[in-house]
């Protein structure tokens, strides 16, 4: 999450919710926790599902929870790659909330922070990552890995 206000900037909400119970369980805890918290966006860094799969499921836990603003919209670099084809077919009313981002696209946050999309294929043709400028933060999404080793 980014933010420092209530309003805050979800990245990657992970996989579909049976490879994720954990996530999903833990996240309500921390919404149970933080009662002042809304989120008002979602970036994804690239269709793999273990990014882009969880998505819908957190919307629905969050619309549950009273915990979403009015104009919450989801944004990723839209390709019509083969895993944002099969997260679409398993999630048609996802769609309609999906919007597609421009690299250096800027998205401001409630409390002064911005975020920068930054067009980064390599991993995926659809990978973008997000700089947090003030933070001098980079979130990269798959781009930089532990292991195995990334296609760039
Ligand atoms: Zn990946």
């Amino acid at each position: 999450m980014i933010g420092c206000g209530p309003i805050k900037t979800l990245v990657d909400p992970g996989d579909f919710p049976e490879r994720n119970e954990e996530f999903f369980a833990n996240f309500d805890a921390y919404l149970a926790h933080h009662t002042d918290v809304k989120i008002n966006r979602i970036l994804v860094t690239h269709g793999h599902f273990d990014h882009f799969g969880g998505v819908y499921d957190t919307i629905k836990l969050l619309e549950e929870r009273n915990r979403v603003t009015q104009d919450l919209k989801v944004f990723k670099y839209l390709t019509d790659n083969e895993y944002e084809q099969q997260v679409f077919e398993r999630y048609p009313q996802l769609r309609q909330h999906v919007h597609t981002i421009g690299d250096r696209q800027v998205f401001e946050v409630e409390d002064g922070l911005s975020i920068e999309a930054i067009l980064t294929p390599g991993h995926l043709d659809d990978h973008m990552s997000f700089l947090i400028r003030e933070k001098k933060t980079l979130v990269t999404g798959d781009i930089i890995l532990g292991a195995p080793s990334t296609s760039i």
